[in-house]
């Protein structure tokens, strides 16, 4: 059988394929393609409005009651992002990464993203390493509730199982990753040989570290990105296309493979 070796989508398929454990982690390259704003570069949130504090944590936990009634009637960017947020739809690099675990391949995806468009696609091992912005977090058992399920007539609402602080579950500046999920994405990067990085420049630590760690254990790691990255030097293929064009391709190519064994 032929063996085209300058194809990159071909030489990605036999690098998940003889993998033993891969995973992937994303970022807001996948949210993009779905029509969700940056927020830094050219038509960035951060760039048009300017840059937010760097202490939102510690300014939710000084006045979680303000905090919430900025959430509840946003302005400025918080409203351009949380309208984007409601209307953005899954793209078709989402469906290939939900595809690519039902076929067995995909073992956890680590996302950065909060705009559940990777659950919207059928993602089910998915860490979201940042939070979810459909979701309500209480900062004290970790517990998570859809946000229609907490009512808000009293600010700031309370934890309906500890009575704890809520807060949104997306992290703010300045807070720790929640420890379940940190927990939960350490364990898949110590078992996994491959990670496909996909839409981000993999620079914001600590998800920047994962990837990192497989390849220095001697793994291979396989980037999606329309640009060179921080982290392209250290991939063993970097397909230069968006996500939303390179992982189905890559997808229907592991399927065929995978059909014809
Ligand atoms: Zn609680």
């Amino acid at each position: 059988m032929g063996h085209d070796d300058d194809n990159p989508i071909a030489r990605a398929t036999d690098v998940l394929l003889r993998a033993r454990y891969v995973i992937a982690l994303t970022g807001a390259g996948l949210s993009v393609e779905s029509g969700i704003p940056p927020f830094r570069g050219p038509g960035g949130l951060w760039t048009k409005y300017g840059e937010p504090p760097m202490n939102g944590y510690e300014r939710f936990l000084a006045d979680p009651k303000q905090a919430w009634a900025e959430r509840l009637e946003p302005r400025g960017p918080m409203r351009e992002l949380w309208n984007a947020l409601a209307q953005a739809r899954p793209n078709p690099g989402h469906v290939a990464l939900a595809d690519l675990e039902t076929l067995g391949v995909l073992k956890a995806l680590i996302t950065q993203n909060v705009d559940d468009l990777h659950r919207q696609a059928g993602s089910r091992r998915l860490l979201e390493i940042h939070g979810n912005a459909t979701l309500i977090r209480c900062l004290q058992c970790v517990a998570r509730f859809p946000r229609d399920e907490i009512a808000t007539d009293e600010l700031p609402p309370r934890c309906p199982r500890c009575s704890g602080l809520l807060k949104g579950d997306t992290v703010s500046f300045g807070e720790p990753i929640p420890p379940d999920v940190l927990l939960r994405c350490q364990h898949e990067a110590e078992r996994a040989d491959c990670v496909i990085v996909a839409g981000t420049s993999a620079s914001v630590y600590p998800a920047a570290h994962f990837p990192i760690a497989v390849r220095e254990r001697g793994g291979m790691l396989v980037e999606v990105n329309p640009h060179p990255s921080d982290i392209t030097g250290l991939c063993e293929i970097s397909l230069r296309a968006e996500s939303g064009v390179a992982l189905p391709q890559l997808v229907e190519r592991v399927r065929a493979r995978l059909a014809r064994h």
